[in-house]
């Protein structure tokens, strides 16, 4: 059960209410997805033939603002992942504190295995069964795993075509030259630097300057982490993409590992460093480990061979319950999802806003603002940790539960 993300999900709120009581009708609510939607969408193949693919919307609440969540094109998308996604969605945009609600969607495909027109055609495709439920005001999709501004510059054209009216702000994570916000590319691994940075001046869980780093995952969340991390002070000693990992206990010039990897198509092979496997990447004896790729990664059968005193989920959902109880015991600090990776969704909604305004800001403005969303957040975070006696996870639910609550003035 707790390797079902679905389950999971469900199991942190059940927690989280245990310490901020809710009503029994809002309870229900949060556990029951508002819309799920299941679409098949034919496409014509370059050979002639024709494909059928299963996309997927789950729209869970929008009790502080529109549905927002991203699109994820992976072999094994699933109901209960895109579930769980979209209900987190939900926590994460209350945690940063910007008026939006939760939704997921995506698409069972190995992206890599199609053309660029089969994928054009497969995204124009899902937005045409879906597109009377997307809008500004009503569900914000934007980029996930697998999918990128390209992406979303097809999905809004599509969208626009279908519905006869210019509306950029129903898609966020565009090129910026097509709507798309100055920082956004870096706004999630960027946003998890600057809670890094809390907890680097806060000296929690004795992690400090010169500590080393291993991430998981050298995709748009690990990478801009890694280039962002840069300044700290920190010593990032592996990575890894999902062909193989690299580690130095010396050091990883990050700057060259991403010219290797942009010449080679992974980061496997880099000069001075040895290759290291997923399983190895995890139990590396280092300060900071940094999950970043993909969820239940972190598991009753590896988490009491964490060696790191400190978890930065940059992915969604990398932990299950069973490691969770683990960290508890050995005293592993985890700082949960929904709060570390929020910064792609503040930045989202400053896209959104910038859309419906007609403003453009410079890259410097959106990172500050970010900064200061994160900051909030954190500080929010580390309050309700401390008063509540409880973990940064139940801490981040028990603050979402909370703005929730109040926006639908809901009553325990
Ligand atoms: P991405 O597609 O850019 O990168 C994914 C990374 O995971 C790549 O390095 C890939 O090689 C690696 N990977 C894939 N399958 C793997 C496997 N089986 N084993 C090991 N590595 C594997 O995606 P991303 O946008 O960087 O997203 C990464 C995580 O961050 C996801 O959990 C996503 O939901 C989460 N997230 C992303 C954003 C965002 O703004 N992009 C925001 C919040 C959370």
């Amino acid at each position: 059960m707790s390797n079902n993300p679905w389950g999971r999900a469900k199991a942190h709120l059940k927690n989280a209410i245990k310490y901020f009581p809710v009503s029994p009708l809002l309870e229900a609510q949060l556990l029951n997805p508002d819309r799920i939607v299941q679409i098949s969408i034919p496409i014509k193949m370059d050979n002639g033939g024709v494909r059928v693919f299963e996309g997927l919307r789950v729209q869970h609440n929008n009790a502080r603002g529109p549905y927002k969540g991203g699109i994820r094109y992976h072999e094994k998308v699933d109901m209960d992942e895109i579930k769980a996604l979209s209900f987190w969605m939900t926590f994460k945009s209350a945690v940063v504190n910007v008026p939006f609600g939760g939704a997921k969607g995506g698409i069972v495909v190995n992206p890599k295995e199609l053309s660029e027109g089969e994928l054009e055609r497969l995204s124009r495709g899902y937005v045409a069964k879906l597109y009377k439920l997307f809008g500004p005001e009503l569900d914000v999709p934007a980029p996930d795993v697998n999918t990128n501004g390209k992406i979303m510059a097809w999905m809004l054209d599509e969208y626009e075509k279908l519905t006869g009216a210019r509306s950029p702000a129903t898609f966020t994570g565009k090129p910026i030259m097509q709507g798309g916000s100055e920082g956004r590319e870096e706004a999630t691994g960027f946003g998890g630097s600057v809670v890094l940075k809390k907890i680097l001046e806060s000296k929690i869980g004795g992690v400090s300057a010169g500590a080393t780093v291993a991430i998981q995952g050298f995709g748009n969340v690990a990478s801009h982490f890694a280039d962002t991390t840069k300044n700290l002070g920190l010593k990032i000693v592996a990575v890894l993409d999902s062909k193989g990992g690299i580690y130095n206990p010396g050091g990883l010039n990050i700057s060259k590992v991403e010219l290797h990897k942009k010449e080679t198509g992974a980061v496997k092979g880099f000069a001075g460093a040895s290759d290291t496997t997923n399983e190895e990447l995890l139990e590396l004896p280092v300060d900071i480990l940094v999950p970043a790729a993909l969820e239940n990664v972190l598991t009753g059968d590896n988490a009491g061979k964490v060696k790191a005193k400190l978890v930065i989920e940059m992915a969604n959902g990398p932990t299950t319950l069973e490691a969770d109880e683990i960290f508890d015991k050995t005293g592993v600090v985890v700082v949960p999802d929904i709060l570390a990776n929020s910064g792609g969704v503040a930045t989202s909604y400053f896209e959104w806003y910038q859309n419906m305004h007609g403003e453009k800001w410079a890259k410097k403005e959106v990172l500050n603002k970010l900064t200061s969303l994160m900051e909030s957040a954190f500080d929010a975070v580390n309050e309700a940790k401390i008063s509540y006696g409880t973990t940064f996870r139940t801490a981040a639910y028990i603050v979402a539960l909370e703005r929730i609550a109040a926006a639908g003035n809901d009553k325990a």
